[in-house]
């Protein structure tokens, strides 16, 4: 295959949001693409103008663009390559189904809901394995079909598919799959609103488009032999297909919005970094050949083949995609996770208060290797916003002991006498204390730790004092001389 003719398309019908699946579908188009130095467009498959719903298309491209996947091609918006409308091209349909018809390959269809409806019944009691159009308006004479143009008689347009023939679809992932034409019904193509289905669009665009691969979901199997019959008809060769495997539950049934999210917005709401979602969603179903699971997108271009995509079902597993975003938080720099961490102060109870840049990025960088989202930070470590307004029980039987407030008291009159203290300048004092009171280092850290932040865990505890700063520390130091003990005796003489 000529390296410079690779092109695909994500072409999704704007049914509310972009579903996990369709980003692991826009995914593997764009690293297929950019692996072979191709183009990726988009194209909005809205012809099903009873699922129209607004803002739907807004927000697939948001998420798209919130993920990383750019489009190569297509009307220009807002400086990027805005997508290709179906509804926007009506006129190029209807002139394709029409060369159909006048090669004998697609007939209008008059019936009549009720004739449909009594064929469907009347099949159902034969118990024929599937409703199939029993061809009658093929059979319609030149003449009457003119009349019922004339008089404007509602009708639809069919496929004409010949029985008793076989399909082949070669297909990348799942090898050949054998379909008889026995099975595949006259698919309406235009509908009575004249509007085309899917299948004549889709098949139309991807042709005029030139594109050379279709990548989409295995649920789109089923339709490629009715695709393949049209490329025939049309005599247009046809793209390689390439089904992706279903997206499972952990328990092995189709990923649904009952077990979980299946939503890209409501991950991105949750915390889930870009990047942690992009790399999870490029194991769903392929992998490198080795057991990697940590990529960046330019990794993930560079190693990413068809051939090395699954046939079986991927699991989705929530417990990998948290690990991932605890990696890819690991990996990035704090300048690059400061935006973050401001996004999730705004939605917090902290949201009025101001924080310097500099303090946040030794918040993070104090924090990164702890955390599996940047949120985190808030929630189980709030002492870095505000003074601890109680302390854990716990911790204060476990740590507060005889001499906690008597080393306490001294720590906090050393460092009172400090100028600009540096964490080492901590550090030393700390140090110093503890020798000459001749008691192990932890006798005064846990009571300090428990003083600054009210818990038993966290970072270094240099770290801890250091980024508060001493003015905050001593602050916290006395209300926590003037507290703790209090609740240590009455915890002991309960
Ligand atoms: N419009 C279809 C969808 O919603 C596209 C399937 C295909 O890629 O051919 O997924």
């Amino acid at each position: 295959m000529d390296e410079n003719n690779i092109r695909v398309r994500f072409a999704p019908s704007p049914t509310g949001y972009l579903h996990v699946g369709g980003l692991r579908t826009a995914l593997y188009n764009y690293l297929f693409a950019k692996h072979n130095n191709g183009k990726i467009v988009l194209r909005i498959e809205d012809t099903d103008r009873n699922r129209y719903v607004e803002g739907a298309v807004e927000n697939l491209i948001d998420s798209l663009s919130w993920a990383g996947i750019k489009f190569d091609e297509g009307p220009v918006q807002g400086g990027n390559f805005g997508p290709y409308y179906q509804s926007e091209r009506l006129t190029i349909y209807r002139e394709h189904v029409n060369k159909l018809i006048n090669d004998g390959k697609a007939y209008y269809c008059f019936c009549t809901p009720e004739r449909l409806k009594n064929l469907r019944e009347e099949q159902q009691r034969l118990k024929l394995p599937q409703a199939k159009y029993d061809k009658h308006c093929l059979h319609l004479s030149p003449q009457e079909i003119n009349k019922n143009l004339e008089t404007k008689k509602s009708h639809v347009v069919r496929l004409n598919v010949k029985p008793g023939e076989k399909v082949f679809v070669h297909d990348v992932v799942r090898g050949k799959v054998e379909f008889n034409t026995d099975n595949i019904d006259d698919q309406i193509l235009l509908k009575s609103d004249g509007f085309p289905t899917y299948h004549l669009a889709n098949v139309v665009d991807d042709h005029l488009m030139k594109i050379s691969h279709v990548i989409r979901g295995e649920e789109w199997l089923s339709s490629t032999p009715k695709h393949i019959l049209l490329y025939n008809y049309f005599n247009w060769n046809l793209p390689v297909f390439a089904h992706l495997p279903l997206l499972l539950n952990p328990d092995k049934s189709k990923l649904s919005k009952r077990q979980g999210d299946v939503a890209v917005e409501d991950y991105r709401a949750k915390g889930y970094l870009k990047e942690a979602l992009i790399n999870f969603v490029a194991l769903l179903g392929w992998n490198a050949g080795d057991d990697k699971e940590f990529y960046e997108m330019d990794e993930l271009i560079e190693k990413f083949t068809l051939e090395r995509v699954n046939k079986a079902g991927a699991v989705f597993n929530i417990e990998k995609l948290n690990w991932l975003n605890g990696e890819h938080i690991r990996r990035k720099s704090v300048d690059e996770l400061l935006p973050v961490l401001k996004n999730e102060l705004s939605k917090s109870k902290f949201k009025g208060k101001q924080f310097s840049d500099n303090y946040l990025k030794l918040v993070l960088k104090s924090m990164q290797e702890r955390i599996t989202f940047i949120k985190d930070i808030i929630t189980n470590s709030s002492y870095f916003f505000e003074p601890p307004s109680s302390y854990d029980e716990k911790t204060v039987k476990k740590r507060w002991k005889d001499d906690s407030e008597i080393l306490l008291s001294k720590f906090l009159n050393e460092i009172e006498g400090l100028e600009n203290p540096s964490k080492e300048d901590f550090e030393i004092t700390l140090k110093s204390i503890v020798e000459k009171e001749n008691v192990g280092l932890g006798r005064l850290i846990h009571p300090l730790r428990l003083a600054l932040s009210g818990v038993g865990q966290g970072p270094g505890i240099f770290d801890l004092i250091f980024i508060l700063g001493k003015e905050e520390s001593v602050s916290r130091i006395k209300t926590a001389l003037k507290t703790i003990p209090g609740i240590s005796k009455s915890l002991k003489n309960n």
